[in-house]
């Protein structure tokens, strides 16, 4: 398929932020977006880069009254060697096609996708910002755009991919974070759609996110909905525990999202030779490894914050500080080779880094 570019007349153009640690994530968009259409007996057609820009939906339209959706989140760097990348986006495009099968959303051809996705960023290539620390955050997303209230999947969808720039995740430094395990709400349950990025994930759990922030807290830790018993997931971050020099994460049962992140955690872990482990950790087990200090690590994994040290967990009424309460090493390991790869300052020996040009 062909792509069209309809590039937006310089009068029309807006100008990058000149600084943007200042921007709140998630809210300045470039001049750009790509979309396109699939329509029932057709498929995907009308490809096309252009104004980025409202979208016109009837109030019928099935993703305003049953969710219908999938979306990605992935970043692009401008890097200490001059050159424009993104980190895996392969994965991201094939997670997108996992999720769109749970939610009944037609599969995207990923190749494609990813060259629309260079397209796009080769247009607005200006915005993404060359600052320590700062990317321009990608979001493709998929809508069910059919106007029919009939509970049903869509026999007509939106594909875009729009664009915000951001700025550095830790701009008073790289500090641990104060976490709740939520006893009363659960995330996902064996059957539901944990494991699918998809948009009713995240509008059940804002209720969660609010009442502990509002008691200081910066994340929540989930449980499962079974027991109450194995921890999942950290607000939208995988979550690892170093428990006698051991690396340890939920293993992938279905209600857990399966972060890229915590894939590149895992990987690097095993290149240095540390030992491993996805398994089922209950939050007894979190608590007891705390008592007697084999815990010395708690952290969350993934896009935005690429590593989030947690310096304090409260359950059940008592908080408990993590290690010394500070950063670990082990978090600190992770971000900077991360983050390393990300700009260009650490050797891409497992070949994650995607130049745009
Ligand atoms: C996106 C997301 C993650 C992290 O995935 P990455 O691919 O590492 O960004 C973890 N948990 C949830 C619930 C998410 O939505």
């Amino acid at each position: 398929m062909e792509i069209k570019i309809l590039p937006v007349p310089p009068e029309e153009r807006k100008t990058p932020p000149n600084d943007v640690s200042n921007i709140v994530f998630g809210t300045q968009f470039t001049n750009h977006m790509f979309r396109m259409e699939w329509d029932r007996g057709v498929g995907w057609h009308d490809a096309r880069i252009e104004k980025y820009q409202p979208l016109i939906l009837e109030p019928s339209a099935i993703i305003f009254h049953y969710g219908q959706e999938a979306f990605e989140g992935l970043k692009a760097y401008w890097t200490t060697n001059s050159q424009y990348v993104l980190f895996r986006p392969d994965q991201n495009f094939a997670r997108m096609n996992r999720t769109s099968e749970r939610m009944c959303l037609p599969p995207i051809d990923e190749e494609f996708v990813l060259d629309a996705l260079k397209q796009l960023l080769r247009e607005d290539i200006a915005w993404i910002p060359k600052e320590e620390g700062t990317s321009l955050y990608i979001r493709p997303t998929i809508i069910a755009t059919e106007p029919a209230l009939g509970l049903k999947p869509s026999s007509s969808f939106l594909f875009f991919i729009i664009l915000c720039p951001v700025g550095p995740y830790y701009p008073e430094g790289f500090n641990p974070v104060k976490i709740l395990v939520s006893e009363k709400f659960t995330r996902a349950a064996p059957g539901g759609v944990g494991e699918a990025k998809t948009s009713g994930n995240y509008a059940a759990s804002n209720l969660v996110e609010k009442e502990s922030k509002e008691q200081g807290f910066t994340q929540v830790l989930w449980l499962d909905a079974v027991e109450r018993r194995y921890v999942e997931e950290v607000g939208s971050m995988n979550i690892f525990f170093v428990i006698n020099d051991e690396i340890i994460t939920p293993e992938l049962v279905g209600t857990i999202l399966p972060g890229i992140t915590r894939k590149s955690v895992l990987q690097l872990a095993k290149r240095w030779g540390l030992k491993t482990n996805e398994r089922r950790i209950s939050i007894d087990e979190v608590i007891q490894a705390i008592e007697d200090k084999t815990l010395t690590e708690i952290f969350g994994a993934g896009t935005a914050a690429v590593v989030s040290p947690v310096g304090e967990l409260r359950y059940q009424g008592k908080s408990h500080q993590i290690g010394d309460g500070k950063t670990g090493p082990s978090a600190r390991r992770f971000f900077d080779e991360l983050m390393g790869i990300q700009y260009g300052l650490v050797q891409d020996s497992f070949q994650w880094i995607e130049p745009i040009e």
